[in-house]
């Protein structure tokens, strides 16, 4: 699935549980984390890509973070980070999970390439995961799954009282917060506008 979709999945996860606002951050980056292998995608539609073929994205994307190892790595990570606390880092090990499911369920490239996800790396090369009822990743299904998110996290904006923008800045969270308030009401205020 795309970036985007990703992010909200995990926004609304970091959401199902009491996180503060530092460990919401960690667990919605965490569940972008692992597209970190698409970056090669920079570089392999450059011209240096002639030069040097390495072809860093077509090989590398769905690998390199797209296993049991880089989501064990980021478990560890998040656990130094929090030292005392396990709930976050097991949310990130959650949305690690997620985001491989989603990938799994809908990132059908245009060519009909499948993305195999090699699972069990670097412990094992031998499981590559694949559901041949994957659907596109540009498919109705995503776009539906996309916006389905994005009410959500609107909704949880105006009762909560923040959205995805204060990972960014507090001050335009605010910003958002206030527009949502006027233009719905305050949360337990039946009285809408
Ligand atoms: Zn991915």
């Amino acid at each position: 699935m795309n970036l985007i979709t990703h992010l909200l999945t995990g926004w609304a996860l970091a959401n199902a549980v009491p996180l503060d606002r530092r460990d919401r951050a960690i667990v919605t980056i965490a569940s972008i984390a692992p597209d970190v292998d698409g970056l090669g995608i920079v570089v392999e539609h450059t011209p240096l890509n002639e030069i040097i073929p390495l072809h860093l994205f077509s090989d590398y994307h769905h690998v390199l973070a797209h296993n049991l190892g880089f989501g064990l790595l980021m478990f560890i990570i998040a656990l130094i980070i929090n030292r005392r606390k396990l709930l976050a880092p097991s949310m990130v090990f959650v949305v690690f999970h997620i985001h491989l499911l989603a990938d799994i369920v809908g990132s059908r490239g245009p060519d009909g390439y499948q993305w195999p996800i090699p699972y069990l790396l670097p412990f094992s090369a031998n499981c590559q995961v694949v559901w041949k009822g994957q659907w596109a990743l540009v498919s109705w299904q995503n776009i539906a799954i996309t916006i389905i998110l994005m009410g959500l996290t609107i909704q949880l904006a105006w009762k909560r009282g923040y959205s995805p923008v204060e990972m960014i800045s507090e001050r335009a969270d605010a910003k958002i917060i206030e527009t949502l308030r006027a233009r719905f009401g305050m949360p337990g205020d039946r009285t809408l506008k």
